[in-house]
């Protein structure tokens, strides 16, 4: 079966190949502060830095997901509040789980076919951190690096927050216009799920070295104390780490991925009629996440043949879970697998 499910998804082809290797070479067996894990956290981290252009002087952590990113960055990076731009479920759940820690967060919400004018963005003044999903997964927008730097030029003194899980590594990202970048690796990094990064500036760290939040495991903190060695708070998935160097070393530098992604949504955009496409408006359009919509009739029956034929689309979800479905446009795709999905789609539609 070929999953074109937006995460967990496809993964990548030389995965098993991998993971034998990661076997082979004795790793799963070692401590996880023994000097050969260093070396592999080590090297892990530089292979993220040069093939995803993130700046020399960001660091790097490993964590178990990206909602555990949510909460660290709840947990150790808010003096006052947090303000939340969002136009979707992930955003939401974002917002919701950050106001259940602090109890206090700016929401502004807009609408998935109009991103507002970063000049009519007010962020609040107690708010000292902002809270953006970059790929908004559940419906299929997206936000600019243009937009992000905007906002972040406005808002100099501000932390900013990107949520890029389901474009990280599939898509260029600015990551110096971010003090914050997280995504975990079963989207567009093609692994297995259970690990996410989390790539900080170095104004985020010293904001956390001040604020001091120390009540946690999982406190900034005590990873950046940790990731001075290239370790981390708790014993991690090194197997996941494992898999990631060897994806990351066979993979092109981002600037390739993402013209060839880019082209790629171009066609997805032009193969559907413009009204089955959920977003209307171009400009909002994610080059990772395709939402198609239709009947609900129509929808379950795409659904169900393409499953027959041996290919799983993305549910809907939230709002539009039984009205759309969703096409992840992820590197791990061959360009064979998606002729196939082309023609079957051709052939039901
Ligand atoms: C998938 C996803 C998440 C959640 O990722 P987990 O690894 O399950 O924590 C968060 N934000 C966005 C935008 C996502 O696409």
């Amino acid at each position: 079966m070929i999953s074109f499910y937006p995460g967990p998804s496809k993964v990548h082809k030389d995965i098993g190949a991998y993971m034998q290797e990661a076997v082979q070479s004795g790793i799963l067996s070692q401590n996880h502060r023994s000097e050969a894990f260093k070396e592999l956290s080590f090297d892990t981290i530089e292979l993220l830095k040069l093939k995803l252009e993130i700046p020399s002087d960001y660091w790097i952590f490993y964590t178990s997901s990206a909602t555990e990113c949510w909460e660290i960055i709840a947990q150790s990076l808010i003096r006052k509040k947090s303000a939340h731009l969002y136009n979707g479920a992930f955003g939401e759940k974002w917002m919701e789980y950050t106001a259940n820690l602090t109890g206090n967060t700016q929401k502004i919400e807009f609408d998935i076919n109009s991103i507002p004018e970063t000049k009519d963005i007010k962020i609040e003044d107690d708010c000292d951190l902002i809270c953006i999903t970059q790929n908004e997964t559940s419906n299929g927008t997206q936000l600019s690096n243009q937009f992000i730097k905007e906002i972040k030029r406005q808002n100099p003194e501000k932390i900013l927050a990107l949520d890029a899980t389901s474009s990280m590594a599939g898509v260029y990202l600015d990551f110096s216009a971010t003090d914050i970048c997280f995504a975990s690796v079963q989207k567009c990094f093609g692994l297995p799920a259970g690990m996410a990064i989390m790539v900080c500036s170095p104004k985020a760290i010293e904001k956390a070295l001040a604020i001091g939040e120390n009540k946690h495991y999982n406190s900034l903190c005590f990873m950046i104390e940790k990731m001075k060695d290239f370790q981390t708070t708790y014993t991690p998935n090194v197997l996941s780490i494992f898999l990631l160097n060897r994806v990351l070393a066979s993979m092109a530098n981002i600037r390739q991925t993402d013209q060839l992604i880019r082209a790629r949504s171009k066609d997805w955009y032009s193969f559907f009629r413009e009204d089955d496409l959920l977003i209307r408006d171009p400009a909002s359009r994610s080059d990772t996440v395709i939402a198609v919509k239709g009947e609900e009739d129509i929808i379950r029956k795409i659904k169900s043949d393409l499953l027959k034929a041996g290919i799983l689309l993305g549910n809907g979800y939230g709002q539009w879970a039984k009205n759309t479905f969703r096409i992840a446009n992820f590197p791990a795709h061959e360009a064979y697998e998606i002729e196939r999905l082309r023609e079957l789609l051709v052939k039901i539609i």
